[in-house]
């Protein structure tokens, strides 16, 4: 079983359209959505829940009212403002330090685990499918991306799939990392833009850190062929290989309108690149 991430450096450049596209393309093979803080591969791939699971991630403080003698040493002592001067706690505020509870003399406050947010098991038209749901103004994406690209491969080493394909976060951060660790490739989607270079950049400089092949895919080549020979030329100097390019396609606009991915749209040229960018990647990996 081989693992590939499909990155971008950040978000609007068309990775999930290609991520969707492999999704159809490719057989026998788990999908993971790692984009928890916006998820929305589950836009193009419409997946029914199958299983639901908590994500459960550091400490907040529960302050017991009843048993609470109003000395306001909680108050005092937390650096965070997450305690109000009416002696409630402020959950978005609390950073779940635990000093509150450990002064408190009558034993009030308590730390509870904190739900940051859910993630599921479903069940689409192209297979098996692990994505996430993290709560508003949570952190710790990265730990949720970590547990859910490990539910993906417990499930294709069990029912013996080929694949894991994985939709990556936006940026270079800590869910990024989180995305990349283990993989065998990273598929590279950028825009032909001065911002699209400069991202594309930063996400092979990570694959060279962690040692991991990157192809490049520059999406809506044709909206600015200079950058785009400038983009690719950068990569082939670097060691990395170029798996296609896609053009500009109305057809790609409707498909994501109809929620379809573009391997079920109108564009056989578009699809004929996918499979070439498939057989690309694929082909390094063998
Ligand atoms: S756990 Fe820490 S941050 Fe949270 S309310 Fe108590 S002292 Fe403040
Ligand atoms: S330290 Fe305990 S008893 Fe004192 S105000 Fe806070 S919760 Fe109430």
């Amino acid at each position: 079983m081989k693992q590939i991430v499909v990155l971008s450096g950040k978000g609007g450049t068309g990775k999930t359209v290609m991520t969707g596209a492999l999704a159809a393309l490719v057989d026998n093979k788990v999908m993971v959505d790692c984009d928890v803080d916006a998820a929305d591969l589950h836009l193009l791939l419409t997946p029914t829940i199958m299983e639901r699971h908590e994500f459960k991630s550091g400490q907040k403080a529960h302050l017991d009212q009843r048993a609470c003698v109003r000395c306001g040493r909680c108050l005092e002592v937390c650096r965070f403002g997450a305690v109000t001067k009416n002696l409630l706690i402020d959950a978005g505020s609390c950073e779940g330090c635990g000093l509150c509870a450990r002064v408190c003399p009558s034993h009030a406050i308590t730390m509870e685990d904190n739900l940051c947010g859910e993630w599921f098991v479903s069940e689409t038209r192209f297979g098996t499918m692990v994505h996430a749901k993290l709560g508003a103004g949570e952190e710790n994406s990265g730990k949720l991306v970590a547990q859910i690209r490990q539910a993906a491969k417990e499930i294709a080493k069990k029912e013996l799939r080929d694949w894991v394909i994985i939709d990556g976060p936006p940026g270079i951060g800590c869910p990024v990392m989180a995305s990349l660790s283990g993989v065998n490739a990273v598929l590279l989607v950028t825009e032909p833009t001065c911002s699209g270079l400069h991202d594309a950049k930063r996400v092979i400089d990570l694959g060279k850190h962690f040692k991991i092949p990157v192809q490049l895919v520059v999406n809506k080549w044709d909206i600015n062929p200079v950058v785009t020979e400038q983009i690719e030329k950068y990569c082939t100097d670097n060691g990395v290989a170029v798996a296609g390019r896609l053009p500009f396609d109305r057809a790609v606009v409707d498909a994501v309108i109809q929620g379809r991915t573009i391997m079920e749209g109108d564009s056989p040229s578009l699809k004929s690149e996918i499979v070439k960018i498939w057989e690309n990647l694929r082909g390094a990996m063998l």
